[in-house]
């Protein structure tokens, strides 16, 4: 692969990631999957290499690095088979408000944990019945004294089990015009009235999915991140849209950084399926000189390098401090890397023919993996809405 793109620090990071995933691998994670386990052992040691908390500012005990590093890291665990699916809400969605918006208290207790991986956040915004529609969340904070008291319900929110808190997409009524405001709340695991129940999903992955109730959750008023609390000179020019300001600043990482994992796994499926071709022979020559067996694997690696040079794209442009920019790369790199995983998955799995479908080849369950990029954090549907409507100045539907 190709990587005269990116810095020698960067290729050598790479290398580096690619070398601990390989350690571990999708064998690592299947046997996890069958015992109910959890990559702690892979978490841990990827920690203690600075490798997750590498987006995060270094006087917080981060490497002071940004997107274009953290997404190399989660691009190459997954490439290996061992994706960690929490470094996207972790260091990345979590880690990178509360860099941004957090008052002093909350960096410190956060950041340095969320750097050497001791601590994680799972992030809840989903709700069920919003879901792709964010303005209509309902979880609400109301003031008690000096408290909040938070209350609503989410869905299919990932790791709350492991995870030390979550950071909780609600609305509070602006002191001034009692408009009701996204604000985000840092809820711990085992918060009074925060209750979670795991939803049964069909995907075989060590992090689960949970839905959320919250009854009354009583939190101090430094769980609200910035919205006034913070002395963030961002947080501060956001005024009353504070909120709206934080929401947004986690929302560009998180589509890099699905990109990265379902850059990660198309390569990991393609890397198995070409394997196979290679050797695997019926006629007279292996099946990979068929070109209906190649041309296919050949497209896929196509699209999952043009689909990574989106996503380095948006990495650059966030570490530069191009929001606005950012978000419709960002957004193309999350479709485009999906589509492009989705694609390879499905051909790897064809091109191993009976074997594709076996437990012990195990290369099926990722059909069902591959989807998750295609419907979240943002669905397929509303990437072509953002693209139709910002890019393009059609109208809207809805
Ligand atoms: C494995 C997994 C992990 C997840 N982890 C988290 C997490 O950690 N935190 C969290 O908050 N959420 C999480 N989610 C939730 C995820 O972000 C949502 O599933 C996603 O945003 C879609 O919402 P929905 O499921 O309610 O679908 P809906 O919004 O009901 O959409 C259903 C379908 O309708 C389409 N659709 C909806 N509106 C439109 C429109 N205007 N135009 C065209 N098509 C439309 C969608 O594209 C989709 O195909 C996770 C989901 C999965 C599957």
């Amino acid at each position: 692969m190709s990587t005269a793109l990116e810095t020698e620090e960067q290729q050598a990071l790479r290398a580096a990631v690619a070398a601990l995933g390989k350690r571990y691998g999708r064998d690592y994670m299947t046997s996890l999957v069958r015992d109910g386990a959890h990559p702690r052992e892979l978490w841990a040691e990827a920690a203690k290499l600075g490798y997750l908390g590498v987006n995060l500012p270094e006087e917080y005990g981060g490497g002071g690095g940004g997107m274009a590093e953290l997404s190399i890291v989660l691009e190459e665990l997954g490439a290996a088979g061992s994706p960690l699916l929490m470094m996207i809400v972790s260091p990345a969605i979590c880690g990178t408000v509360i860099a941004r918006f957090g008052s002093d208290t909350q960096k410190q207790q956060w950041l340095p944990g969320l750097a050497d991986g001791t601590l994680t956040m799972a992030f809840g915004i989903t709700e069920p019945d919003a879901g792709s529609n964010s303005h209509r969340i309902t979880t609400t904070a109301r003031r008690d004294g000096e408290d909040w008291l938070l209350t609503g319900r989410k869905v299919f929110v990932s790791g709350v089990d492991i995870a030390d808190a979550t950071l909780i997409v609600g609305r509070t009524a602006d002191a001034r015009t009692g408009r009701l405001k996204p604000c985000l709340f840092i809820v711990p695991r085992d918060a009074p009235g925060f209750r979670r129940s795991q939803i049964d999903m069909e995907l075989q992955a060590p992090e689960k999915q949970f839905e959320l109730v919250l009854d009354d959750v009583r939190l101090p008023a430094d769980a609200l991140v910035g919205g006034g609390t913070s002395r963030s000179s961002e947080a501060e020019s956001g005024g009353e849209d504070a909120g709206l300001l934080q929401l947004f600043a986690g929302l560009n990482p998180e589509r890099i950084m699905t990109a990265a994992f379902a850059l990660g796994m198309g390569r990991y499926a393609l890397g198995r399926a070409v394997e196979y071709a290679r050797t695997r022979q019926v006629w007279k020559e292996p099946i990979g000189s068929h070109q209906a067996i190649a041309h296919p694997l050949a497209q896929a690696h196509i699209e999952l390098e043009l689909a990574r040079l989106m996503m380095q794209k948006a990495a650059r442009l966030y570490d530069e401090g191009d929001d606005i920019g950012a978000g419709e790369a960002a957004n193309m790199a999350k479709y485009a890397a999906a589509e492009a995983c989705v694609k390879a998955v499905d051909q790897a799995v064809h091109t191993l023919g009976g074997n594709g479908l076996t437990r012990e080849y195990g290369i099926a369950s990722l059909i069902t993996a591959a989807r998750v990029a295609r419907i979240a954090p943002v669905s397929r549907e509303m990437i072509l809405n953002y693209v139709s409507h910002q890019s393009l100045g059609l109208p809207k539907s809805y």
